[in-house]
């Protein structure tokens, strides 16, 4: 079975129809979703939705391009504080889509890992062209501590190896796919399995061969198969220890599955 460790079910176009969504991930073999929050505006409809469906869980936080309400770590903590928020975050640093903002994403950075460490919970980390910022960060707020998961990953082996050392689990998305990732490709055969989840991010980033369309959380399936191209290894392998890896971040999800 499979997990997508990071995907935006309120984001789908057709997102009232979760049954259709679900019973075809289901038919693919995925178990357990993580719907990852970009605001905290819609944190009931993501508690709405994670208490409906127990094989969905959802986090809160406050995405790098996010221009909403931005909330103090002591009352982010505060917003965490329910059961089927598992995690905080999307957090992090986008240098590459918003770049007039660095010094205030950066703080913004900083009081998500504050807010993980006051709700004990891990932090969902997206970082895109700002390697040396997001690690700097996530050591100096000693996010080691609560651990966590850098999503969408497409930086080098570098810095694979340094977030790596902070502890972190490195997630792929279907970018893995694309023809023209071969770096990204070697990057993850390095990565140690024990470390490695897989996600579709979608709405966003449809995996080969389905480029162009609007992403499913079924087609996590599709980053499963080709990271056990990559590696070397037989399907399974990758479904079990990428399906493991999320349950061991996330004990409280393993029996909803
Ligand atoms: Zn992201
Ligand atoms: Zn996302």
């Amino acid at each position: 079975m499979l997990v997508d460790s990071h995907c935006h079910f309120h984001l789908l176009e057709d997102h009232a129809d979760t049954d259709a969504a679900l019973a075809a991930a289901k038919t693919d073999g995925v178990e357990h979703f993580l719907n990852v929050a970009v605001d905290v505006e819609n944190r009931d409809a993501l508690i709405a939705l994670a208490e409906r469906y127990p094989e969905i869980s959802t986090s809160i936080g406050v995405h790098p391009s996010g221009t909403g309400e931005d909330p103090e770590p002591d009352v982010l903590a505060a917003l965490a504080d329910h059961p089927r928020i598992v995690a905080i975050g999307e957090s992090g640093l986008d240098y590459a889509y918003n770049q007039d903002q660095p010094a205030w994403q950066r703080e913004r950075f900083r009081r998500h890992v504050r807010a993980a460490h006051l709700a004990g919970k891990p932090i969902i980390v997206h970082t895109r062209a700002a390697p040396e910022d997001t690690v700097t960060i996530l050591r100096e707020e000693h996010a080691r501590e609560v651990g966590g998961i850098i999503h969408c990953f497409t930086e080098d082996w570098p810095t694979a190896r340094a977030l790596l050392d902070e502890g972190f689990y490195i997630s792929l998305s279907g970018i893995l796919t694309f023809r023209n990732a071969d770096a990204l490709r070697e990057t993850a055969a390095r990565i140690p399995l024990d470390r490695l989840l897989i996600e579709t991010d979608c709405p966003y980033l449809a995996p080969v061969p389905h480029r162009g369309k609007e992403n499913q959380p079924a087609w996590v399936r599709h980053v499963a198969e080709c990271l056990a191209e990559v590696r070397g290894v037989p399907f399974e392998t990758v479904a079990e220890a990428t399906t493991e890896n999320f349950y061991q971040l996330f004990p409280q999800t393993r029996a909803a599955a």
